[in-house]
């Protein structure tokens, strides 16, 4: 089998995974990937959750380790970011992410007010919380951040699951929809992210039925491991192609210079 691109990987530089850029592309190599993404953790000078991403002095670092990675044979190797999405977020971004000449942005909402709701450290929060109320505010801030037109590709679509705080079908498919149709409306892709596989979920990012709710919209999918080791590159993509054949998707979605092209899945 051929796997798609991998458009969701880390590297040392976020404080929360190992391992050199170079090593995660001979990964992909060894696993027959052909085509794979860096999108590490974005800088952000104004200080917003500063411990998990790499400060903007190491931003050249990035470019530095992305460009030798790429310079392995028999693997494409491309240059992206993993922009987080939160109120006053475009003040830096705005400007910012056209200069840097990525091929590929993802937006991602980790944070809900000041709660980084998908942290371990800040876990307990989610025993005092009303369910419906923070997957609520979680797919608004998704509908915002549709609205920025600052994003390619939407990351970890239901990321509140990840410690398996989850609310009913019918009220996720409620609370989702308008963010899908936001998402839609900005023709962007979302992501397949397997790392929910790797978690308390124990499911991939997004599940079945929002799949479906994507798919009903035409929304494309990009394929991502969220790898913050070289072995997690690639990680149970046969489950995630079989997952986004079952919906009925016949494509994946491959960025480069944030032109998206739809190749055979
Ligand atoms: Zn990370
Ligand atoms: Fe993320
Ligand atoms: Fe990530
Ligand atoms: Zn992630």
């Amino acid at each position: 089998m051929t796997f798609p691109p991998d458009t969701h990987l880390h590297t040392p530089l976020c404080n929360h995974a190992v391992g050199e850029p170079i090593e995660y592309a001979r990964c992909a190599r060894s696993k027959g990937l052909t085509e794979m993404c860096f999108t590490d953790h974005v800088p952000a000078p104004d200080g917003y959750d500063a411990e998990s991403r790499m400060r903007l002095e190491q931003f050249p670092e990035y470019r530095d380790m992305v460009e030798e990675a790429s310079r392995e044979k028999g693997i494409f190797a491309g240059f992206g970011i993993e922009a987080d999405y939160y109120p006053g977020c475009q003040s830096f971004l705005d400007p910012w992410l056209d200069r840097q000449g990525f091929d590929v942005v993802l937006g991602s909402v980790h944070v809900i007010g000041d709660w980084g709701f998908d942290n371990p450290i800040y876990m307990k929060r989610w025993r005092e919380s009303d369910l419906v109320a923070v997957w609520s505010r979680y797919f608004q801030l998704l509908a915002d951040l549709a609205d920025t037109r600052l994003y390619d590709v939407v990351g970890h679509l239901d990321l509140p699951k990840k410690f398996g705080y989850r609310i009913p079908d019918p009220v996720l498919k409620e609370l989702a929809q308008p963010a899908l149709d936001k998402i839609a409306d900005a023709n962007m892709a979302i992501e397949l992210n397997t790392a929910g596989l790797r978690k308390p979920s124990r499911e991939i990012y997004p599940s079945r039925l929002l799949l479906e709710l994507a798919h009903d919209r035409d929304i494309p999918v990009a394929f991502g491991s969220d790898a913050h080791t070289p072995d997690e590159v690639g990680a149970d993509f046969d489950q995630a192609v079989a997952l986004a054949r079952a919906v009925g998707y016949t494509r994946a979605a491959r960025y480069r210079q944030r032109h998206r092209t739809l190749l055979p899945l």
